[in-house]
């Protein structure tokens, strides 16, 4: 699944790109593992030929026999040969099974290639765009938790006696306000063309592992349930992205637009003094998730239109974002490029993540599985005319936040709060909540 053949051939450029990245990525042992793996695959198969070579003379000593012809030594030292190919073979496979671990678990870290526009650094990025401006307050601020207190929609303390911190119960017109983002988001990402689905929330480690995530290990962002091979999502990604692994698709079906809704769950491992109050950043959150499957040409094109999608909805609910175009050392393993968009928070006086659009190009695909097949025959042989079905090739994989519903309801009851306490809810949002605005319980 890995472009073993790709990086030895541009050896330099993917050394680049690994330090374009910061990436701690070794180039080096991936492509020594990966020669000592051929190797070893080479020699089971000459081993393999001596055990059928050594099968064939035991099936004639057998015939002779029959025929009267047995000689006794002879016999025996077929039967030594045999047993000590037999041990050799084993301990060569079970060679090849560590080497093939080793090697998967170097190649994992090695990222995908860099789009060229994205700008070199480390967690830094390029202003793409910016809408609307931070409102002015004619009153002091309040944050979305002293805004929860007062108006009751959330309950914080009895979430970390029952779960733990970071875990949250909403209550009255918070509940409505989640029920009305995932209804007004999916029905306005449908109207674009994108298929509905509800995921698994259990996932196999290792599509969680072929989607770029790391399962285990000490940072790992990844809840793993014991003594199985499972882990809970940390984005719907992963089970979309697993929906159709190992095939090979029509290309007339292509591109395939989803949009699915799930819960994630993150341990947030190391986001220790990073802005985590309230709802910022929690351990389980609904999200609302575009993903597109499609001809590794149009990639870049359903980048665009992700990005478009995701403005279209954070302007419609009034919020004031800004697009950006994420830095080399901040896209992670998957994504060739990506765009974040941060919307004003006016009780952290500062932008928050809201969204993030990924394009993974053929890293994913790769890994799990997923090709297309043109319907076009490719001409093999122009002289003589002949013709067969054309190669499969990987396709394109794009993931991108269309709702993350906490910190929505952050941006929204933060920018819509009133000088009375109240918070008015975005039109669009208005008809799936059944009322205009939240006001203090009387
Ligand atoms: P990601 O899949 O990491 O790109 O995250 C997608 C979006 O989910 C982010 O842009 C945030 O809006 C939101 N998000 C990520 N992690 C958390 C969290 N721990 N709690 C609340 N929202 C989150």
């Amino acid at each position: 699944p890995f472009p073993f053949r790709f990086s030895s051939d541009n050896k330099d450029a993917v050394a680049a790109n690994i330090k374009k990245r910061n990436s701690n990525a070794n180039l080096e042992l991936v492509l020594e593992l990966y020669h000592r793996m051929l190797s070893l695959q080479k020699l089971i198969v000459t081993h393999r030929k001596q055990e059928v070579e050594r099968l064939r003379g035991e099936r004639n000593v057998v015939a002779n026999k029959m025929k009267g012809k047995l000689e006794p030594s002879e016999r025996q030292k077929l039967i030594d040969e045999g047993k000590n190919l037999k041990e050799g073979l084993l301990s060569l496979e079970e060679d090849l099974l560590k080497l093939t671990d080793e090697l998967q678990q170097e190649a994992q870290c090695i990222p995908n290639m860099t789009h060229p526009d994205v700008p070199i650094g480390g967690e830094d990025f390029f202003n793409l765009k910016k809408y609307g401006s931070p409102r002015e307050f004619s009153f002091p601020v309040k944050d979305h938790l002293q805004l929860g207190k007062e108006l009751d929609l959330f309950d914080f303390d009895a979430a970390s006696e029952v779960s733990g911190s970071k875990f949250y119960y909403l209550k009255n017109e918070a509940v409505l306000l989640e029920m009305a983002l995932i209804n007004w988001t999916l029905l306005e990402v449908m109207k674009r063309g994108f298929t509905p689905l509800t995921t698994p929330e259990i996932v196999r480690s290792s599509v969680v592992e072929k989607c770029g995530f790391q399962p285990r290990g000490a940072n790992t962002q990844v809840y793993s349930i014991e003594d199985s091979d499972q882990c809970l999502i940390g984005t719907a990604e992963i089970p979309v992205g697993g929906i159709h692994m190992d095939s090979i698709l029509a290309a007339s079906l292509l591109p395939l637009k989803y949009v699915a809704v799930s819960h994630c769950f993150r341990t947030e491992a190391g986001a220790a003094g990073t802005a985590s109050r309230g709802l910022y950043r929690v351990h389980q959150f609904s999200k609302l998730e575009m993903f597109i499957l499609c001809r590794p040409e149009d990639s870049d094109l359903y980048h665009e239109e992700l990005i478009r999608i995701e403005e279209d909805l954070f302007s419609s609910l009034g919020l004031h974002y800004k697009t950006l175009d994420m830095a080399s050392g901040d896209l992670g393993a998957p994504a060739y490029r990506k765009f974040d968009i941060e919307a004003w928070m006016p009780g952290l006086a500062r932008y928050g993540e809201i969204s993030s659009a990924s394009n993974c190009t053929d890293y994913q695909s790769r890994r799990l599985g997923i090709r297309f097949r043109s319907t076009e025959p490719a001409l093999t042989n122009p002289k003589k005319g002949k013709s067969s079905l054309a190669p499969p090739e990987f396709v394109h994989t794009l993931n991108a936040t269309a709702c993350a519903v906490p910190r929505m309801i952050v941006c929204i009851l933060e920018n819509n709060q009133q000088e009375d306490g109240s918070v008015i809810i975005p039109e669009p949002l208005r008809p799936f909540m059944g009322r205009v605005g939240i006001s203090e319980p009387t």
